[in-house]
C-alpha cells in the first residue's frame, strides 16, 4: 500500500469489525501496526453456504472471489461424479476470499472448506439447512423458494452436470429445492453468480 510510518490504515480480522491502525514500522520485509479504534461494527452475512464442483483453476478462483463478495458465509468445494478437477489449493482459495472481502469493504471472511464428496455431504445434511439446487434441466421454470430465513446452501454442479445417482439423492432430500436460472445453460462460474444473486434478492438481507 506504500504507506509510511504515522499513516493510518483500516484493518480487520474477519470477526471484530473494522479498526483504524497506525503504521509504526514500514520495512521492506516486515511492518508493524498499532491498532487504535474500531471504526466499523462487525457485519456477518446470512448463514448461506455455496457448494460447487471445482472447475479450471482460474474459474474456481473466480467462483470463490465472487462468492465472498456476494456474502456467502462458507464456501464448500464438492466432488461430484462428473467433477472436472478434484485438486484444489485450499490456502490459495482462502487467500482469494480474504482479498475479495478487503476489496468490497466487508468485515467478514468466508471459510473455504476442504473438498468433500457431494453424496457424503448429503448423507449428513443438516435437518434445518435448506438447499437451493440449481438444475439446468428445469429450464424456464421460475424459482419458488420458501421464504425461510434459516440456514441455506446453494448447489452448483460441474460442467458435465449431475449424474442420475446424484439427481435421485437430491430429489429424495426434503430440504432440497430445485430452481432454474433461466432457459439457457450457464457455465458453472456464471451459474454461481446468478444463483447467489437470486438467493440474495429473494432471501438475503
Ligand atoms: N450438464 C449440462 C450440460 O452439459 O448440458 C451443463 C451443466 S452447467 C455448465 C453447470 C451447472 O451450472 C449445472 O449443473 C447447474 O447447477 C448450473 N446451471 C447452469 N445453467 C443453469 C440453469 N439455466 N438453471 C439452473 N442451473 C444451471
Amino acid at each position: 500500500m506504500r504507506k509510511g510510518t504515522g499513516e493510518v490504515v483500516e484493518v480487520f480480522d474477519g470477526r471484530s469489525g473494522g479498526w483504524d491502525a497506525e503504521v509504526v514500522e514500514a520495512g521492506k520485509k516486515k511492518g508493524a501496526l498499532r491498532v487504535m479504534a474500531q471504526v466499523r461494527p462487525q457485519r456477518d452475512p446470512p448463514d448461506l453456504w455455496l457448494l460447487f464442483a471445482p472447475i479450471k483453476r482460474a474459474r474456481t478462483d473466480f467462483i470463490v472471489e465472487k462468492a465472498a463478495e456476494m456474502g456467502a458465509a462458507r464456501i464448500c468445494p464438492v466432488q461430484t461424479d462428473f467433477t472436472n478437477s478434484e485438486r484444489i489449493r485450499r490456502d490459495r482459495l482462502q487467500a482469494h476470499a480474504v482479498e475479495a472481502a478487503e476489496q468490497c469493504g466487508g468485515t467478514f471472511v468466508p471459510e473455504v472448506a476442504e473438498i468433500e464428496k457431494l453424496v457424503a455431504l448429503l448423507d449428513h445434511w443438516p435437518e434445518d439447512r435448506r438447499l437451493m439446487f440449481c438444475d439446468e434441466g428445469l429450464a424456464g421454470a421460475g424459482a419458488t423458494l420458501p421464504r425461510d430465513a434459516g440456514p441455506w446452501a446453494v448447489l452448483i454442479g460441474p460442467e458435465g452436470g449431475f449424474s442420475e445417482g446424484e439427481r435421485s439423492r437430491l430429489a429424495a432430500l426434503p430440504q432440497a429445492h430445485a430452481v432454474s436460472l433461466g432457459p439457457r445453460i450457464l457455465r458453472a462460474d456464471t451459474a454461481a453468480v446468478a444463483a447467489l444473486t437470486l438467493w440474495q434478492t429473494t432471501l438475503g438481507d
